[in-house]
């Protein structure tokens, strides 16, 4: 143990020395969950000698924001975080930050036709209700999620040891060798070929990825996994609405400059050294005049698909495009302040959350009864409908009677997964990195918070290799091995 700190203690004195002596600047292009996390880990890595430059074209905190409604506060985005999820958890706890927990709600599956299952207020009879409908196959189901979600978990050590990857299948075949083919096989043929049946597939399984994801059962089964393993108990979210925790990651670290516009291009500037520069070239939204900086690293903490609202153009790279040719899919988040129809959805009476297995049939993908940001509200009449569509009000009028309010948020929310995704790589260039690469696997708070370290981690080794007595930093990293 003594060894192990004497070494670490020699790794930080060394990395500040080398890193005193040239100062990395490192432009980071998004500030949501990713583009914060990033930022925190490379402050570590490299303690506090760098200067970054953060991006953002519209508000800190990206797809994790909170909308107003009769003067609460809700979670439009982001909203849902898992007990396992050790990043979200560690920020929350380093910022002095409040979990809310989710309160008990009472939840029912709608194929547009009726309810095909309802919880019970009762633990026992809503268990009974799910065996005789499904059998015991959701409690064999709960436990293969539990063993990916346990193999998923040995990502916080090898990041903590130091391990980068450079691309989506080296990541996780890291966490598990079998991992990587998950991405190529459906959640539905893995889950048939395990031997559960049509039923269990068709209406628990999909109703997440609904839910979850706004898809179908033919995305590939890693996603597939990740959304099943959101469906536990003990969820929460962050009191004050989840956007705090990169709000307080960016303007808490005073090595991170916050410069509130848009990146229009990066352009590749060559160089007779082994260092690379890049040219940012940006503006904001009120002047249309285009500035221009110069960073080692550049850092793309946004999607790069080519239906995103901020486009970046490239210049001067061998290959100047790094778009993936997939969509982001669009989910729409309707707010409603109101009272329910329970006739609509063909119930007796009020439920809290209705979520669908058949989109196609029912309009809306969830329904469900809204808990404040702080927590405090009690029978809430503000209800938040997702679907993949914008509803209209007549469509909102056949749901809710009473209507004061509506509002929505349309979201190009999460990639449109299949089983043919191309490679996505987190190492674009020399020193040009893609965050949200990590979203082809699946889509969640803790994956950009993962994406983020891992790009961190890529960004001090590939520097580190360049520009510092290599070999020592390279032999030490790995504190696993003392
Ligand atoms: C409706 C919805 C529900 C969700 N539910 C959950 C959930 O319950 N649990 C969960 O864990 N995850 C959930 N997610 C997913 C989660 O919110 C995202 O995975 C995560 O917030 C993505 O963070 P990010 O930093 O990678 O990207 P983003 O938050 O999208 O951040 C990217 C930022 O980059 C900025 N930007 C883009 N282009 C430029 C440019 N050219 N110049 C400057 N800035 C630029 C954008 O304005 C944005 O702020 C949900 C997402 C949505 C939309």
């Amino acid at each position: 143990m003594a060894l192990r700190i004497i070494f670490l203690f020699l790794l930080t004195v060394h990395n500040g020395i080398c890193f005193e002596n040239f100062k990395p600047n490192i432009a980071i292009i998004g500030g949501g969950i990713g583009g914060a996390s990033c930022s925190h880990f490379l402050t570590e890595l490299f303690n506090n000698n760098l200067n970054i430059d953060l991006y953002e074209a519209k508000t800190i905190g990206g797809r994790l924001a909170t909308v107003e409604v009769d003067n609460n506060e809700f979670e439009a985005g982001g909203s849902i975080i898992h007990p396992q999820n050790k990043y979200m958890q560690e920020f929350v706890k380093l910022l002095g930050l409040e979990h809310r927990p989710s309160t008990d709600q009472i939840a029912s599956i709608w194929n547009g036709d009726e309810i095909v299952f309802e919880e019970s207020r009762w633990e026992l009879l809503s268990l009974s209700k799910l065996i005789y409908r499904y059998g015991i196959q959701p409690f064999s189901l709960n436990r293969h999620v539990a063993s990916i979600v346990s193999s998923f978990e040995n990502i916080y050590h090898l990041q903590d040891t130091g391990n980068a990857y450079t691309n989506i299948s080296s990541l996780l075949s890291a966490m598990n060798i079998k991992f990587p083919q998950l991405l190529e096989t459906s959640i539905k043929t893995e889950l048939l070929n395990l031997g559960y049946s049509e039923k269990v597939i068709d209406e628990i399984v999909k109703t997440s990825l609904v839910v979850n994801y706004g898809q179908d059962t033919n995305v590939h089964s890693f996603v597939g996994f990740v959304s099943l393993a959101g469906v536990g108990s003990h969820l929460w979210s962050v009191k004050g609405g989840n956007k705090k925790v990169p709000e307080h990651l960016i303007y808490r670290n005073k090595y991170v400059n916050v410069v509130p516009s848009r990146v229009i291009k990066i352009v590749n500037i060559p160089t007779n050294s082994s260092r690379s520069l890049y040219e940012v070239h940006y503006h904001n939204e009120d002047s249309k005049i285009i500035m221009k900086a110069m960073y080692d690293v550049v850092i793309l903490a946004t999607p790069l698909t080519h239906d995103q609202p901020y486009p970046i153009t490239f210049e001067g790279f061998p290959k100047n495009d790094f778009y993936n040719l997939e969509k982001y899919h669009e989910t729409i988040a309707t707010f409603v302040e109101g009272d329910l129809k329970p006739h609509y959805f063909g119930l007796q009476e009020e439920l809290d959350v209705i979520l669908s297995c058949d989109p196609n049939k029912t309009i809306i993908s969830s329904l469900g009864r809204l808990n404040s940001v702080e927590g405090t509200m009690k029978n809430s009449k503000v209800w938040k409908v997702f679907s993949n569509e914008p509803l209209n009000s007549a469509t909102v009028n056949d749901m809710f009677t009473n209507v004061q309010k509506m509002k929505q948020v349309a979201w190009k929310a999460y990639p449109e997964y299949s089983t043919r995704a191309d490679e996505a790589q987190f190492k674009l260039h020399n020193a040009l990195y893609h965050v949200n690469a990590i979203e082809w696997t699946a889509s969640a708070m803790e994956m950009s918070a993962i994406g983020g370290r891992n790009v961190a981690l890529l960004v001090h080794k590939d520097f580190s290799k360049k520009f510092c007595c290599t070999e020592d930093v390279q032999k030490v990293t790995p504190s696993s091995e003392l």
